[in-house]
């Protein structure tokens, strides 16, 4: 009856730790589109897959860094979109709708997004299920 689950999902918490780069066990991350993308270059390349964690020292700082990123692509969402608005609208407005116009908008718009992936950090969910509600300000 025992499927061997457990040890796979030990072997999960074995990574190297995002933060500080030390290779242990801890909080895996959220495997999103950048941290499975990752992991397909590194096999691309035949390097040694390895998981994406944050060590117990550094789980906290990586949970702020992630609402930080969070919080960065919400605002960066609107400010393309207000960037948008301008360029396309002020030029629609200004000189009616022109079509040259919307791939330099679009573009604008494309780099304004990826600018917080500058600041990308994987999400991780912190070990304690009571502590969902944790708040620091
Ligand atoms: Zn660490």
């Amino acid at each position: 009856m025992a499927e061997k689950k457990g040890v796979a999902g030990e072997r999960d918490k074995q990574g190297i730790c995002v933060l500080c780069g030390s290779v242990g066990e801890g909080v895996p991350a959220a495997p999103d589109f950048a941290i499975s993308s990752a992991r397909k270059i590194r096999k691309l390349l035949g390097m040694e897959e390895r998981h994406t964690i944050a060590c117990e020292k550094c789980l906290q700082a990586c949970i702020q860094k992630r609402e930080k990123f969070e919080r960065m692509n919400r605002n960066y969402r609107i400010y393309a979109a207000l960037f948008f608005l301008l360029v396309f609208g002020g030029s629609t407005a200004l000189r009616g709708f022109d079509a040259r116009i919307l791939l330099p908008a679009l573009l604008g718009c494309a780099i304004i997004l990826l600018l917080p992936y500058g600041h990308y950090s994987p999400k991780f969910e912190s070990g304690k299920k009571s502590g969902k509600n944790s708040q620091e300000l």
